[in-house]
């Protein structure tokens, strides 16, 4: 039996009231406290006002869609550390990459077992605690990273990242020149029992180097293995 999380709110942006029922039902049960927006607009005045510590998005919404609703989020100081899990329908690969693309820090596909979605949201927010916790300035090159304030400055710009790049970032900063396969980067990001796909690790790595610029190509792909943090001397 896990400890209980108590005091944290989970915002639920979804249509289909059913859904919402369900996840309320379930989400409360174990200690969380849920707020639900049924539109998109809704649901990103929502997170302004409320600030919650996790966003479950459904792609399907009427007006405003998901993918557009997590692009305002990540794209707003306010509310771009808050982790956002979004609601996919089964199979939709393309949606899940073009969910990641647009900042997303993880997905789960409908339907899904309530047992699978509480134990993601936990997983999730475990994760954001203790990269908020941890650690002393890192410096690559031009780059700074403070993992305690969840930080990035390149060539004196500060740099709005989501949870989930700013993780896989700080580990292979941490270490710069070792190369870590897709599967050590998947572990970094997700618990065991998850499957997470490759091509998740590759549009994170891609929206990292994207989002540093100029200094994008410190982030260097070994070719049949994985990805390296270039060592700057
Ligand atoms: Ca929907």
């Amino acid at each position: 039996m896990e400890t209980l999380v108590t005091g944290k709110t989970i915002l639920i942006v979804e249509d289909e009231q059913d859904i919402v029922e369900l996840i309320t039902y379930n989400l409360e049960r174990e200690g969380f406290r849920i707020d639900s927006a049924g539109t998109g607009e809704d649901g990103l005045k929502t997170a302004k006002a409320n600030s919650p510590d996790l966003i479950l998005l459904d792609l399907m919404l009427p007006g405003m869609n998901g993918l557009d609703v997590c692009r305002v989020l990540k794209a707003d100081d306010a509310t771009c550390h808050i982790p956002v899990i979004i609601l996919t329908a089964r199979d939709e690969d393309v949606d899940m990459v073009t969910g990641l693309e647009v900042g997303a820090d993880d997905y789960v596909t409908k339907p899904f077992s309530p047992r699978v979605l509480i134990a993601r949201v936990r997983a999730m927010l475990r994760r954001h605690e203790a990269t908020r916790e941890v650690g002393s300035p890192i410096h690559v090159g031009e780059v700074t990273i403070d993992p305690g304030r969840h930080r990035v400055i390149a060539g004196g710009k500060s740099i709005e990242f989501t949870f989930t790049e700013f993780k896989l970032l700080v580990k292979l900063a941490r270490h710069p020149g070792w190369v870590f396969s897709r599967s050590q980067l998947i572990d970094e990001l997700r618990d065991d029992q998850y499957v997470i796909a490759d091509r998740a690790i590759d549009v994170q790595v891609a929206n990292l180097r994207k989002k540093l610029g100029e200094y994008g190509h410190y982030i260097q792909t070994v070719r049949g293995v994985g990805y390296r943090m270039q060592e700057i001397p």
